[in-house]
């Protein structure tokens, strides 16, 4: 298999040529046809298996394709993290695979300044990357609008439940569209998660790894 028969518009293919990858990782050749199609899907899969481009690629596509129709700059897709280490390397990932594409993505994170953050969200917007304390604040402080989100990440779910962020995830998805893409990302599947897969998933995509 080649990222070539997973069709893939050509900055990405570009990019991911770019970055020396030949063969998508099997998340990433399960994932990304039935991201692109719009289904929902829970990835049972850890760091190191390529995750983050398994739905970092297909999101990419979905917003350029979107953009060449003529829509606007805002947040489209909100990805929650739980660390601020893994919202930096999603941030750098979607930048090296949209680098043909004129995208924008912002990283928000507690235990900095809010500034540069809530000056970037004012520049523009097209994938926002945060974990759950940050974004409720500007969330609360009305810094972000979530109103036009299509494509909505929980990455690491068990972590975040683990690190008592499940009540900050749950505020933050009411307030996003009902109507969207959701993808679930989570190594292990305690009760809670498939409690909440039934939430707030639709008729899921499943791929194990
Ligand atoms: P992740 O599981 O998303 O943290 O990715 C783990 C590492 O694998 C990252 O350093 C990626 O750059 C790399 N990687 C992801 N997909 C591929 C691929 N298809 N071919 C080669 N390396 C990859």
């Amino acid at each position: 298999m080649k990222f070539e028969n997973l069709n893939l518009i050509e900055p990405i293919l570009k990019a991911l040529n770019d970055e020396g990858y030949v063969s998508p990782s099997p998340i990433q050749e399960q994932s990304i046809p039935s991201v692109i199609e719009g289904r929902d899907l829970i990835g049972c899969a850890q760091t190191g298996t390529g995750k983050t481009a398994a739905f970092a690629i297909p999101i990419i596509q979905k917003i350029h394709e979107q953009k060449n129709k003529g829509s606007k700059r805002q947040i489209q897709s909100l990805i929650l993290t739980p660390t601020r280490e893994l919202a930096v390397q999603i941030k750098d990932s979607f930048i090296s695979y949209g680098r043909y594409t004129n995208l924008k993505y912002c990283a928000i994170f507690g235990g900095v300044s809010q500034k540069p953050q809530t000056e970037a969200l004012r520049r523009g917007v097209d994938v926002l990357i945060a974990t759950p304390g940050r974004l409720n604040d500007l969330i609360n402080q009305r810094q972000v609008n979530l109103q036009n989100v299509k494509m909505f990440v929980l990455d690491e779910a068990d972590r975040m439940l683990d690190m008592g962020f499940i009540h900050d995830v749950k505020k933050i998805i009411s307030c996003i569209p009902q109507e969207r893409q959701t993808l679930l990302f989570s190594a292990t599947m305690p009760s809670e998660i498939t409690k909440l897969i039934n939430k707030i998933l639709i008729n899921p995509v499943k791929v194990a790894v």
